[in-house]
C-alpha cells in the first residue's frame, strides 16, 4: 500500500506564492510508485480547498502562483470519532476526506512556519515533515530566535526589538535605543520571510517609515545593525535513525545587480543574484560553520531541515543571521542545491524527509 502524503502549501503568509512554487516543485518529484500525494490548499483568507488539478504553481512570466480559493472547502470535525479533514461541497453531506500517514506542510512564515499548523498536526496525532511547535515558533521570531543563541553562546549580531506596545507607547526611547546600532541598520518584521517588509536603512529620518513599513507585516520589529561581508548559507537535516544531525555543503549569495540587498526581486525575480556552490572559503572556517549551523538547530530544538543563515565578516568571524525551518525547496532554492551537491539530490531529499518524519514518535519526543 502506499504512503499517503499530504502536501499543504499556500496559507496566510505574506510568502503564500513562494509556497506554492516549493509545493509544485516538491510534488513533481515525489516517487509516485511508492507515494499517493494529497494537495491541500491554504487560500489567503485562511479556508482550507482541495485545489483544482490544473492550478499553476510556478512563476510564469514573473506572474506569482496562488491557491485562490477554488475547488471544494475543507474542514476539520473537531470529532475524536472522526479524525482527519471532511470534504464540504454546498448541499451535500460532508464526507471523510481519509487518513494521511505523513503531512509536509510546505508553508513559509505566519501560520505555517511558526508552530501554528504545527500544534494543529500534534493535536490530531498526525505526523509531520520538520520543526515541532516550540522549535517552529521560536525560529520564527527573529527576536526570540536570536536570544536562544546568545544564551547558547552562540554568535549573533546587535539588535533591538520593538514590540508593538513599545512603538505605541515608548517611540522615541525605541528610537534613541535603536540609533546606538550605529548605521547602516536593517529594519525587519520579527516573523517573516523573503525579507518581505525589510528596508536597509542608513539615514536617521527614514528609520520610523522603515519600522512603519515592517509593521505592516508583523507588529513585532526586529532592528539588526547591518553587518559588512559575505553572506553564506549552510542546510542542516536530521540525521538518519539515531544518527547525528547534519550540515550541508555551505552556499555562498553573490549579488550582480545594483541591489542593495538580497531582498525579494533578488531572489526570485529578477535574477540579480546567483549561488556559489560550495562558498569560497577556507576550510577551516567551513568546518566552523558547518558546526554552527548544527548546533543553531539543535539550540533551537529543531527537527527534519533547515536552513541557516550567516555573514562572514572581512576578519572571518561568523554572525549568525537567521534560520528557516521550511526553507524555500524549489529546485534552484538554495536548500535543495547545498543538499544536492553534498551528495543528496532533491528527490532522495524529499524522501529523506518524509522518511524521518514517519520514523517520529507522536506526543512529546
Ligand atoms: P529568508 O527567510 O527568505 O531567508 P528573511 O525575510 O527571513 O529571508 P533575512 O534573511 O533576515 O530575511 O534578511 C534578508 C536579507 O537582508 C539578507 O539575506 C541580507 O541580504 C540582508 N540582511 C538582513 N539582515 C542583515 C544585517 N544585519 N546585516 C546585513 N545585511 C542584512
Ligand atoms: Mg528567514
Ligand atoms: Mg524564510
Ligand atoms: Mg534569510
Amino acid at each position: 500500500k502506499k504512503i499517503r502524503v499530504a502536501v499543504v502549501f499556500g496559507g496566510r503568509s505574506s510568502e503564500h506564492a513562494i509556497s506554492c512554487v516549493t509545493a509544485g516543485s516538491v510534488m513533481a518529484a515525489i516517487d509516485a510508485s511508492r507515494y499517493e500525494v494529497l494537495p491541500i490548499g491554504i487560500a489567503r483568507d485562511g479556508r482550507w480547498v482541495l485545489p483544482p488539478a490544473d492550478a499553476r504553481l510556478a512563476i510564469s512570466d514573473g506572474r506569482l502562483p496562488e491557491v485562490d480559493g477554488t475547488g471544494s472547502a475543507l474542514a476539520l470535525p473537531f470529532d475524536p470519532d472522526a479524525p482527519g479533514l471532511m470534504v464540504v461541497e454546498p448541499g451535500e453531506v460532508p464526507r471523510a476526506l481519509g487518513g494521511v500517514d505523513v503531512v509536509l506542510p510546505l508553508l513559509h512564515g505566519p501560520y505555517g512556519e511558526d508552530g501554528t499548523i504545527q500544534g494543529l498536526l500534534e493535536l490530531a496525532g498526525v505526523r509531520y515533515v520538520g520543526a515541532g511547535v516550540l522549535a517552529s515558533a521560536a525560529s520564527m521570531d527573529k527576536g526570540y530566535m536570536k536570544l536562544i543563541w546568545q544564551a547558547c553562546g552562540l554568535p549573533v549580531g546587535p539588535y533591538v526589538m520593538i514590540t508593538d506596545r513599545e512603538w505605541r507607547l515608548e517611540r522615541d526611547r525605541k528610537l534613541d535605543e535603536v540609533k546606538q546600532l550605529g548605521r547602516p541598520v536593517f529594519v525587519k518584521p520579527a516573523r517573516a520571510g523573503s525579507s518581505m517588509g525589510i528596508t536597509k536603512v542608513t539615514r536617521d529620518e527614514d528609520l520610523a517609515a522603515a519600522i512603519e513599513e515592517a509593521r505592516t507585516h508583523d507588529p513585532k520589529v526586529i532592528v539588526e545593525a547591518g553587518v559588512e561581508g559575505v553572506e553564506v548559507e549552510c542546510g542542516v537535516l536530521q540525521g538518519v535513525a539515531d544518527g547525528p544531525t547534519e550540515a550541508s555543503v555551505p552556499a555562498e549569495i553573490v549579488m550582480l545587480g545594483e541591489h542593495d540587498f538580497y531582498d525579494f526581486e533578488t531572489k526570485y525575480l529578477d535574477g540579480t543574484s546567483r549561488l556559489e556552490i560550495p562558498a569560497r572559503l577556507p576550510q577551516d572556517v567551513v568546518d566552523d560553520l558547518r558546526a554552527t549551523a548544527i548546533r543553531a538547530f539543535e539550540t533551537l530544538d529543531c527537527e527534519g531541515l533547515a536552513r541557516v543563515d550567516f555573514f562572514v565578516t572581512p576578519d572571518r568571524r561568523l554572525i549568525l543571521n537567521e534560520i528557516n525551518t521550511m526553507p524555500g525547496f524549489t529546485p534552484t532554492s538554495a536548500f535543495p542545491q547545498m543538499w544536492a551537491a553534498t551528495g543528496v539530490p532533491y528527490g532522495e531529499l524529499v524522501d529523506r524527509l518524509i522518511q524521518t518524519a514517519l520514523a517520529r514518535p507522536l506526543g512529546l519526543r
